[in-house]
């Protein structure tokens, strides 16, 4: 098997690290059944870090069988509860040890800040696994009342052998949300992580041996979604796969599951969430939270508050300091102190906002009030970018951007910012900022959204679920509702 090895040297993090790398199936690594490579780029320059195994379909029927003899061997409901939630505590434990480095790994294979990396991503993937610890032994069902002659109850049993296939913008943190839930409830996993960002999962491998799970209770193959990811979805030996990305690739996969076993599904897709920050809003923190709602991740985040909906009273002055605000975000090396936006993570999700979507904006006629170019000559940054001036149907109010590009539009009458805010494929999140709490819970209450906010954004809580209406999704993540399906 291969290794992979690199000394980090920088204002944020000094060290180096070296972890067996490979397709990752029954506790041990080895080269994929073709023999080839995927080639791993650092975002920020463009260049290849490494190049790790590719794994294929028939690793993953290799890796099935794995899981599947762990399933009914080593794991399910042969182990207590009790123990299986002792081994996700000893996993967040070594999460916890390993936190700069897995950080830094973030920092080096998605572009992402260190400094966010360790504070958001790493820190909320600890407290996921340490949710699902503490559930493993309180899942039971329920004696129902029917006749004094008989018995019924019901018994939370586990699928069995479990696919989850993730994407590249939260890839520690998306290995936590899947393995935490399916693993507290007794099921053998096979994961795949994306082809654009596989190092911090495929550290995690050798976490899990040392955390003490039996071999082929979780097993790792990294590989492209069209072979790994499809042999997946259509296994007949896969009794749910679990999905977060497009909802384009969603589709894709609820077609697999349907012709093949109608394995469960469940998908975490797309979003355009609107953000509507009322009249009496606190413009600081109206402006602070838009600002991160947008641009944090540099608008890789499935429920980045994209269209921003602002009342004609303070919109003069929210787009002024929104503005500035903006302007004032550093942009550079993800390993600085003080970078807030590193680059983009691939050329294409560069290509898609800034060539396809950014230029489409500029094409239909909005006015692009701020940034809009790349930022620097190496690498996939974009410049924070707001666009003023826009149409309800033009392709950068309705269209997933996935960058850091906000839209900013001003309405008069809440009910039609309501009804515009409403006016989407998608429904991951929303947010409203009032000053008002009655009519903040109205709002709330009238957005067709999996999550709405009241004066915050992006506040995920490992005990509180997410997930859409609409076409950003099925099902849900996070909380005690992740254990149902
Ligand atoms: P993507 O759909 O292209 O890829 C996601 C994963 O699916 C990757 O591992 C990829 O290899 C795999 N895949 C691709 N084609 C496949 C196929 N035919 N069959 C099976 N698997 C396949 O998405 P992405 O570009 O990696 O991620 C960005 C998208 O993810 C955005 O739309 C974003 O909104 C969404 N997302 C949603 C959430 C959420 O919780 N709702 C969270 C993060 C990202």
């Amino acid at each position: 098997t291969t290794t992979f090895t690199y000394q980090f040297e920088s204002q944020t993090f000094t060290g180096n690290v070296s972890f067996p790398t490979g397709v990752f199936i029954d506790g041990k690594f080895s080269a994929g059944s073709k023999g080839t490579t995927i080639d791993v780029i650092n975002p920020s320059t463009g260049k290849v870090v490494t190049s790790i195994a590719e794994g294929t379909p028939d690793d993953v029927n290799r890796a099935v069988k794995a899981a599947k003899r762990a399933f009914d061997e080593s794991w399910g409901l042969k182990v207590p509860g009790s123990q299986r939630g002792k081994l996700l505590n000893k996993l967040a434990d070594l999460f916890e040890q390993h936190s700069d480095e897995l950080a830094a790994l973030e920092a080096l294979d998605n572009g992402k800040t260190f400094n966010w990396a360790k504070a958001a991503d790493v820190a909320a993937s600890i407290g996921v696994l340490r949710y699902y610890a503490g559930w493993a032994d309180k899942i039971h069902g329920q004696v129902i009342e029917t006749h004094e002659d008989n018995l019924a109850y019901t018994r939370h049993e586990p699928f069995g052998v479990v696919g989850q296939i993730i994407p590249w913008n939260f890839p520690v943190m998306m290995v936590s949300w899947k393995l935490g839930p399916a693993l507290a409830t007794g099921n053998t996993v096979i994961l795949k992580p994306s082809e654009f960002t596989p190092l911090s999962a495929l550290r995690v491998c050798s976490l899990i041996n040392e955390a003490g799970f039996p071999p082929g209770v979780v097993n790792v193959v990294v590989g492209y979604g069209n072979t790994v990811g499809q042999a997946i979805s259509e296994h007949l030996g896969i009794d749910k796969v679990a999905f977060t990305g497009s909802t384009l690739v969603g589709r894709k996969i609820m077609e697999a599951a349907a012709k093949s076993n109608l394995k469960n599904v469940t998908l975490e897709l797309g979003g355009k969430s609107p953000n509507i920050v009322l009249n009496d809003a606190d413009l600081d923190l109206a402006i602070n939270w838009s600002v991160h709602g947008i641009f944090w991740n540099h608008g890789q985040t499935c429920c980045a508050g994209s269209r921003i909906y602002v009342q004609s009273g303070i919109y003069d002055e929210f787009l002024r300091r929104f503005t500035e605000k903006a302007k004032s975000l550093k942009l550079g090396d993800p390993f600085a102190k003080d970078s807030y936006q590193g680059p983009q993570v691939s050329q294409i999700q560069f290509d898609v906002p800034h060539h396809g979507l950014v230029d489409a904006g500029k094409k239909e006629g909005a006015t692009v009030h701020l940034g809009g170019e790349r930022h620097g000559n190496e690498g996939y940054w974009i410049q924070p970018t707001i666009f003023t001036d826009t149409k309800p149907d033009m392709r950068i109010v309705q269209e997933e951007i996935f960058g850091p590009v906000a839209v900013v539009i001003k309405f008069e009458d809440e009910e039609d910012a309501l009804r515009q805010a409403n006016d989407t494929l998608y429904g991951l999140a929303a947010a409203v900022f009032t000053t008002n709490l009655t009519k903040g819970i109205q709002f709330a209450h009238k957005l067709q959204a999996g999550t709405a906010w009241v004066n915050c954004v992006n506040s995920l809580q490992p005990n509180v679920p997410f997930g859409g209406y609409k076409q950003s999704g099925v099902g849900r993540e996070l909380g005690e509702y992740a254990l149902q399906k």
